[in-house]
């Protein structure tokens, strides 16, 4: 199993700060049962200071400052810390709440740990399939300047969230639409080659409810992370990460 981290994407608008996901959290931490057997296998990080939560204290802000948090889906490590946020607004697609929440079948409920959700968050839910948006993709808006690109294949109702930067023109947080980098690109955003990760796909392959829309998804990100001015990432490969924080 390598190294794998649940990249939380902070950005600060006018509409309060944004999370796109909330990664692992604090309850989790205090009570690691709340993640399921998945903890086995996963054996998370308990250090608080790698939580959302903990990040964003350190870099001087409150939980409070957190208005709203996009989620690419509701696997449980990408809702974990919601409850760190309390007075934040939930956004998901209307597609995964759905599945995971409203109408979950067998498969769903052995899925996904709604104990996060347990706070009682305010959830709002986001219908597609959306407008015509930009590079021939359908996109939601969520918030101003923050739009969810349908990407199921994950899960039933996962969505990439693209952000509009200042820096960076366009920052998209691909969620678990990939997981290994070079599933979409060779180089990782500051241009570094990297080699295939064996592992990070198997866990993909073995995570995924449907293998073709993976397929498509990864061509789709890849078409958009050669357009100028466009980041993508993913929430798991640590490279990435490291090489953003690095750039
Ligand atoms: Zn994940």
């Amino acid at each position: 199993m390598p190294e794998v981290v649940c990249h939380v994407l902070l950005c600060e608008t006018a509409d309060g700060v944004v999370l796109v996901d909330s990664g692992l959290g604090r309850h989790d931490i205090a009570d690691p049962k709340r993640m399921g057997p998945a903890r086995f296998v996963m054996r998370p990080n308990r250090d608080d200071a790698r939580t959302a939560i903990g990040q964003i204290e350190a870099r001087g802000f409150a939980a409070s400052d957190v208005q709203h948090i996009v989620l690419t889906h509701m696997d449980f490590d990408h809702i974990g810390g919601l409850a760190d946020f309390p007075e934040a607004t939930v956004h998901t697609t209307a597609d995964e709440y759905d599945w995971a929440v409203v109408n979950p079948d067998f498969t769903a409920r052995r899925r996904y740990s709604l104990k996060p959700l347990s706070h009682g968050p305010r959830i709002q839910t986001h219908a597609g399939p959306g407008e015509q948006w930009r590079y021939g993709l359908r996109g939601i808006e969520v918030l101003p300047g923050i739009t969810y690109l349908p990407m199921p294949g994950h899960t039933k109702g996962h969505a990439a969230v693209a952000v509009e930067s200042p820096d960076r023109d366009l920052l998209v947080h691909a969620g678990d639409a990939a997981f290994d980098v070079t599933s979409y690109s060779p180089t990782l955003p500051s241009g570094t080659s990297v080699s295939k990760s064996r592992s990070l796909r198997a866990i993909e392959t073995f995570a995924a409810v449907d293998r073709k829309q993976v397929i498509a998804n990864h061509t789709t990100l890849r078409r958009l992370n050669e357009e100028a001015g466009v980041t993508v990432f993913t929430a798991h490969d640590k490279r990435i990460l490291d090489d953003l924080l690095g750039s």
